[in-house]
């Protein structure tokens, strides 16, 4: 093994888990690797392709981590090929006939192939030694990543009869466990390393002037590369036209692109000739670029699993980088959507789940690493990271008194009315005649409006308020805070909003 190692990719030693996953699959019992971006899972089936000889059949779900991949193996001299969808019929033959005379070790191919008889066929007359299964949570049902075509490969590469080594990234509890039973790995065949990067500076910002902020961050690190995911492509055309606006230079990337221009632009981001990608999250699987120094996720994520490897994207050249999430409950209201139009009920029970995981992260005052690392293996206990914004926010701000104004307020009014209401009445603008002879009329006029979201966001998340078609209603449990004296404590410093970006810069 340390041969091999050596001789083609030039490594003196495995890195952690490496080697064990690697064993075992020598030993011919399949194996499930979850090891961090970066971490070097392609080694941990490369390396035991090669000694075992034979084909290595690669199941990988993305065209663009395959041809890289070839590349790289190539370019070392180790035969290797794919086959996708956009391959011309000859070029399709020529890689057929040398994998019948048995000249490929490694053959990469996308799930979907599995659906052909012919290539069905195919596979039946090669001698498949090793069968490697790369980001394999998308063959869990629980992954965040689901794709069913994944998921049938898995019987039919059973009959091969080779061992398989599975290796991801992103795993819970769930996703392993479905992954082990599909696969048949045992317990003493999964290695896991920490999935914990300390080289990233996890922070939260539950800012309503998303816009200004981030451009702000860009023209702050102007000679970074970076990252802003948002969820819909209207929101990425729509940043966008704001950067241009602002002379930023960057480019974008959805499945609403052509391939042709998503291409361009992915290129122009990886050879840093755009810095700033602007994109879905359908970027990003497979782009190997180590100077990216900032996740930003302009809307909150559908699960923390999404979260993590998206924003692990940044620093993977080992230097310090941040991962910084905007939100508000609008995110959480357009993720509901898409949850509820999920047809299988019992993944829609799921998603839910992970849902409010994602939510409770933006709410934790607990150290943001710690609770991703948590998330992913609860019995890894952290030290606080000390660079998150948890953990660098010690003196949160009490807003007890705030809360009780503002549901006071909010029953007075009698009515359910919207954040922007309540927020003109409490400030003290005029609304209506009924409204303006209320006694908490201007209660809080020395706050400004992005305070007193701030402070609603909080009431929201703590369940004091619940927001229903866009309206604010008192929840039942308001009361204790309203008679008694709990303390509602934020993140939330209502100073100016300049005044709060500096303080997230300078740290
Ligand atoms: P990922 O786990 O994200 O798929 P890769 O397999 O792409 O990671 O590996 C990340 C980088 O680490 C690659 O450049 C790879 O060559 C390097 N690498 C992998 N294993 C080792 C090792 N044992 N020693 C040194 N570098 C390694
Ligand atoms: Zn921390």
């Amino acid at each position: 093994m340390e041969d091999i190692l050596q001789q083609y990719y030039g490594y003196e030693t495995f890195r952690e888990g490496q080697k064990e996953l690697i064993e075992h699959v020598l030993n011919h019992q399949s194996a499930l690797g979850i090891l961090p971006t970066g971490g070097g899972k392609s080694i941990c089936y490369q390396v035991p392709g090669i000694a075992r000889g034979g084909l290595t059949l690669v199941i990988s779900p993305l065209i663009s981590l395959m041809k890289d991949q070839v590349d790289t193996l190539n370019a070392a001299g180790i035969s290797a090929a794919y086959l996708n969808s956009q391959q011309k019929a000859a070029e399709v033959r020529e890689i057929e006939s040398v994998l019948k005379d048995g000249a490929y070790q490694f053959l990469y191919v996308a799930p979907e192939r599995f659906e052909q008889t012919h290539f069905r066929y195919l596979l039946t007359q090669l001698d498949i030694r090793l069968i490697a299964f790369d980001e394999a949570h998308c063959i869990s049902k629980w992954g965040h990543d689901f794709r069913p075509s994944y998921r049938q490969v898995v019987s039919r590469v059973m009959t091969i009869g080779a061992p398989c080594m599975a290796v991801t990234a992103t795993a819970t509890v769930d996703v392993r466990k479905d992954i082990q039973e599909l696969l048949y790995i045992n317990d003493h065949c999964v290695v896991e390393t920490s999935v914990k990067r300390d080289n990233l500076d996890f922070k939260i910002d539950p800012t309503f002037q998303k816009d200004k902020m981030i451009r702000r961050y860009v023209k702050e690190h102007i000679k970074d590369s970076g990252i802003i995911y948002a969820t819909t492509r209207k929101q990425v055309e729509a940043l966008s036209e704001q950067f241009t606006t602002h002379h930023l230079n960057h480019t974008i990337y959805h499945a609403g692109l052509s391939s042709e221009v998503r291409e361009q632009n992915q290129t122009a981001f990886v050879n840093d000739n755009s810095p700033v990608m602007i994109a879905t999250n359908a970027f990003g699987m497979g782009i190997d670029k180590s100077n990216v120094r900032y996740v930003i996720h302009y809307n909150l994520p559908q699960d923390l699993e999404s979260y993590y490897q998206e924003a692990g994207r940044a620093g993977r050249d080992g230097l310090q980088s941040e991962c910084i999430l905007l939100y508000n409950e609008q995110d959480i209201r357009l993720q509901q959507f898409f949850i509820s139009q999920t047809p299988d009920e019992v993944i829609q029970e799921r998603k839910k789940e992970k849902l409010e995981k994602m939510v409770q992260y933006t709410k934790t005052t607990q150290c943001l690493q710690g609770t991703l690392i948590n998330y992913f293996n609860p019995e890894e206990h952290l030290e606080p990271c000390g660079r998150c914004t948890n953990c660098l926010m010690e003196a949160k701000y009490d807003m007890s008194v705030e809360a009780k104004k503002l549901m006071s307020c909010l029953i007075r009014i009698k009515i359910p009315v919207s954040r922007s209401i309540l927020t003109k009445v409490i400030r003290g603008e005029q609304v209506s005649r009924e409204m303006s002879q209320l006694s908490t009329f201007g209660l809080m006029k020395e706050y400004e409006t992005k305070d007193i979201h701030g402070f609603i966001d909080t009431l929201l998340f703590n369940g004091y308020l619940d927001e229903r078609d866009g309206k604010l209603h008192v929840h039942p449990s308001a009361k204790e805070v309203l008679i008694s004296d709990v303390k509602i404590m934020t993140h939330y410093h209502p100073v100016s909003y300049n005044e709060r970006v500096t303080i997230h810069t300078l740290v």
